[in-house]
């Protein structure tokens, strides 16, 4: 270019820092992107802790942690959803080869940019927050369910904000110090207890809360959280079921994905199936 570009800076670069990779991308949004990768030297392992946490992953609560807060989906997020499907239907009508067709495409795609801006700058602050707090972090293994549950937008924008976190949570733990453990959702989590490990024969969606024969009133994602807890716990304390992560590399971009493989290398999975009928139903 002759002249200077017009550059919009989503952080200075770290002290002391030369960038070693220079990538200049687009989005299908339109926007251009210029990637600098350098070594941050104030990223230190943080002091030891000895808290550990447990995380269940739905549709209508973002995250439930084992320690019974919730973290809600973005305010805006319904609305922006409803806005997605409408550009989307306006783009399903426009003839194929338009000029009509690339704008609505274009519209779709800012709606899409967006949302995913927001979106993983609320998991940045997220996993932040857990991995500082948290010397062990035990989430499900999402993988296998996604393959099985329907493709409903929703559903689609829920998987990829799970896979966000799931790499944040992992590059972050790496960079901290931290432990970040996988488990295998093949097990009860639902409907056992996660006081006196009582299973349960049925446990229906909409059940949110149950009272277990212990006499425990549960929260049906919290004590999922608990359960995915005590699970990693067990992993970790046997250091065993440990195998690389499967992961769907459909929605990823090359560079994203290769981000992943390197962080994902030691992150141990539960792959003990206690419940052979896979009947674990969540929301
Ligand atoms: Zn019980």
């Amino acid at each position: 270019m002759a002249e200077p570009l017009h550059i919009v800076w989503s952080r200075p670069l770290p002290e002391g820092a030369k960038p070693s990779t220079v990538t200049v991308s687009q989005d299908p949004a339109g926007r251009w992107f210029v990637s600098l990768l350098c070594e941050d030297p104030t990223v230190q392992p943080l002091p030891p802790t000895t808290a550990a946490i447990g995380i269940d992953a739905g549709l209508d609560n973002l995250l439930t942690l084992s320690t019974g807060e919730k973290i809600t989906n973005l305010r805006h997020e319904r609305r922006d959803r409803a806005r997605l499907a409408r550009a989307q239907r306006e783009l399903s009508r426009k003839a194929k080869g338009s000029a009509n067709r690339d704008k609505a495409r274009r519209k779709v795609a800012k709606v899409h940019a967006r949302i995913a801006d927001r979106r993983r700058d609320h998991l940045h602050k997220i996993t932040t927050r857990l991995v500082r707090e948290n010397q062990t972090i035990v989430i499900e293994d999402l993988t296998v369910r996604n393959l099985l549950k329907n493709h409903t937008l929703a559903r689609a924008i829920s998987d990829a904000a799970w896979r966000d976190f799931r790499s944040m949570l992992e590059y972050k733990a790496q960079w901290y110090g931290r432990k970040l453990i996988a488990v295998d959702r093949w097990f009860p989590s639902s409907k056992l207890c996660s006081t006196c490990r009582a299973v349960r024969d049925t446990m229906p969606l909409h059940v949110r809360t149950w009272t277990c024969d212990c006499g425990i009133n549960h929260d049906r994602d919290v004590n999922a959280a608990r359960n995915i807890l005590a699970a990693g716990l067990a992993v970790s304390a046997c250091g065993a079921g440990v195998s690389p992560q499967r992961e769907p590399s459909r929605t990823r971009r090359s560079v994203t994905k290769q981000e992943t493989r390197r962080a994902t290398v030691g992150i141990p999975v539960l792959s003990g199936r206690e419940d052979v009928n896979g009947t674990d139903h969540k929301g």
